[in-house]
């Protein structure tokens, strides 16, 4: 009876506000939004102060859809479409998204048709195409290369269309039922991720809802006990979960999301728009890597498809409804593509959470300082990766400088430099921080030639700039000086062109996996370590027991498995070389700088995603001189928020 009321009352606060030309065909929920559709939306684009006036009433979210029968078929809009958008902004693919009737343009130039562009001489107007095609229009800049994973994405979604409307209802549903309890408390229990790094997973538990928070592996993980988050220790079914929010796409807080899928769980996750073709690269990538070691996958691509299914993503800042009692904004947390601290509002005014995700707290190339000023924040849960006193990284200045000198040292004998990098997030700062300094000239100016995945992600970057730093963002949208398709770069696509790569001239190859275990990597790394003049220069973390690792720690003579199964003795006579401080996490300086911005309000802070040692450190800063209680849980422990 009471879902009724509320849902009646929600409903008729529209229809009432609604005049009868913005024609109004139903009304109902799309996941966590409120979908208009309309036969006249022209009419609500014109006048779009209804809307923000019913969005202001009833504090829901309100997307507007264009009823199905104003709809063009596909093939007539397509054609429509490149008839009203200028050939100059070249149009590089359409995708129709036939559950929520939105169709997705990826122009090259998309400033063409920003009709705020100064000096313009183009007149697009986005009202005439939703007017002539019959469909809401998404403008985005397409990126240099198609990206393999944003197809992917799009596929599973076309194919999945009928299956994902039933789906957004059924969310929505759930989402704006009435609550069921008057008062609130609110406990959060460790899954993964505590006093460790790895596995990254906590579930907040409200009497209304519970919300996980990450589901991660632990990829150097030696038994199964320490490799997955302890949902057996839960004792709960996972269709209990109410919704599933992601920080962002590494492995450590993604690599098990698939498998609650496999096991059955069919809710919402909630993510930023770049993480769902992120996570989905990395997650097919650790399929590949299981299968080329002959170990089982945990998972299969059918669980990922799964995945990108039931994924409803989110831009920052924008305040969500994702259970009856619990609201969700994502905010910038600097450390890769679309990476977010997790900001949770409980109840009317009640309580709220922030977990940061793995946050940087200081300016790189790619993104700027992560975000700090939340409207509220009583508990706060933040990583440690760099919480020891040791921890002080050199300002980002200071390790440019080191870089491109060790670069210019090697380049200018005659050698090469290899770069082993993973190749989300680290490669991508790297290939800013050689273009900038090449076009200033403090680089000496050689061939950059690039292997793996790098380029793939690269793609993904340039298709999301929203989330870039504003000078990237800038140049990507608004000029013809995208620095990732730098003339400097050339890709490697063939085990042909490394012929090329390697002839007897100075250049910079950046090639996967970043520990030197496995990837295009190993063939530079066998040529190229026996000359003395070259230079393996390491610039992400290598763990125990890796090759990289190995390296660093000076072993001169190394054994790698050929791809003919022989073993094969490397002599390693280049010079080696370490460079820290690229890292998309902040140290321990820029964790106690953040803590302290939020301090005023914090009632409790809570520590993870770090070893013990480091966690303890950051506990008792804040508890001797911010006095604010802190926590420093193990994995399997409860804590009452509030
Ligand atoms: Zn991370």
């Amino acid at each position: 009876m009471e879902r009724v009321k509320e849902e009646q009352n929600v409903m008729s606060v529209i229809l009432q506000n609604m005049p009868n030309e913005a024609a109004i065909t139903k009304i109902e929920y799309e996941g966590p939004r409120i979908a208009i559709y309309t036969r006249n939306p022209r009419y609500l684009m014109e006048n779009n102060t209804i809307i923000s006036n019913i969005v202001e009433t009833i504090k829901k979210r309100i997307v507007i859809r264009t009823d199905e029968s104003i709809r063009k078929n596909e093939e007539e809009a397509r054609k429509i479409i490149l008839e009203m958008i200028p050939k100059e902004a070249e149009i590089s693919s359409t995708f129709f998204d036939t559950s929520i009737g939105e169709v997705t343009i990826e122009v090259k130039r998309p400033w063409i048709l920003n009709p705020q562009t100064e000096g313009s001489e183009y007149t697009f107007n986005i009202t005439e195409l939703v007017d002539a095609t019959g469909w809401k229009i998404k403008i985005r800049k397409s990126p240099h290369i198609l990206s393999q994973n944003i197809q992917q994405v799009n596929y599973t979604l076309k194919t999945s269309a009928q299956e994902r409307s039933r789906f957004y209802k059924d969310v929505g549903e759930k989402i704006f039922r009435e609550r069921l309890a008057e008062n609130t408390e609110a406990s959060l229990l460790t899954l993964g991720g505590f006093s460790e790094v790895g596995r990254s997973c906590m579930l907040l538990t409200t009497r209304e809802s519970k919300i996980l928070l990450d589901c991660g592996i632990n990829p150097g993980a030696r038994d199964t006990f320490s490799a997955y988050p302890r949902f057996d220790w839960l004792n709960m079914d996972l269709d209990e979960i109410d919704a599933v929010v992601i920080s962002h796409a590494h492995l450590d807080h993604t690599g098990f999301l698939p498998v609650l899928f496999k096991y059955g769980y069919r809710g919402p996750v909630y993510c930023t728009e770049p993480t769902l073709p992120l996570m989905t690269l990395i997650q097919i990538d650790m399929i590949k890597v299981a299968m080329s070691e002959g170990s089982l996958p945990l998972y299969t691509e059918k669980d990922i498809r799964e995945v990108i299914k039931h994924t409803i993503s989110l831009p920052y800042g924008v305040v969500t409804d994702i259970a009856p009692d619990i609201k969700l904004v994502f905010a910038n947390a600097g450390h890769i593509l679309g990476s977010a601290s997790v900001h949770l509002h409980i109840g009317e005014g009640d309580h709220n959470v922030v977990y940061t995700g793995d946050l940087k707290y200081g300016k790189s190339q790619l993104f700027e300082s992560a975000s700090w000023n939340f409207p509220r924040a009583e508990t706060l849960i933040i990583e440690s990766t760099y919480g020891a006193k040791e921890d002080i990284m050199p300002t980002r200045e200071e390790v440019e400088n080191t870089f491109v000198n060790t670069i210019n040292k090697t380049l200018s004998e005659g050698g090469k430099v290899l770069i082993p990098i993973p190749a989300v997030g680290r490669a991508q700062e790297i290939l800013m921080v050689i273009d900038s300094y090449m076009k200033a000239g403090k680089l000496i100016e050689s061939p950059v030639f690039i292997e793996g995945m790098i380029s793939e992600a690269s793609a993904l970057h340039v298709a999301y700039p929203e989330y870039l730093s504003r000078d990237l963002k800038q140049k990507i949208l608004y000029s013809y000086d995208n620095p990732f398709t730098s003339e400097y770069f050339t890709t490697i696509e063939h085990v042909n062109d490394r012929d090329e790569v390697l002839r007897d001239e100075p250049a910079i190859i950046m090639a996967t996996s970043g520990m030197l275990e496995g990837g295009p990597v190993i063939e530079y790394f066998r040529a190229l370590a026996p000359n003395p003049k070259n230079k393996i220069l390491f610039v992400s973390y290598q763990v125990n027991g890796t090759l990289g690792r190995r390296i660093l720690d000076g072993s001169r003579q190394v054994s790698i498995t050929s791809k003919e199964g022989k073993i094969e003795v490397i002599d390693i006579n280049s010079s080696i070389e370490r460079i820290e401080g690229f890292s998309g996490h902040s140290d321990y300086n820029q964790i106690i700088n953040y803590i302290n911005k939020l301090r005023p309000k914090l009632k409790k802070v809570i520590i993870n995603h770090g070893e013990r040692k480091k966690v303890e450190n950051v506990a008792s800063y804040v508890s001797k001189v911010f006095k604010i209680p802190a926590y420093k849980p193990y994995v399997e422990e409860a804590i009452k928020l509030y």
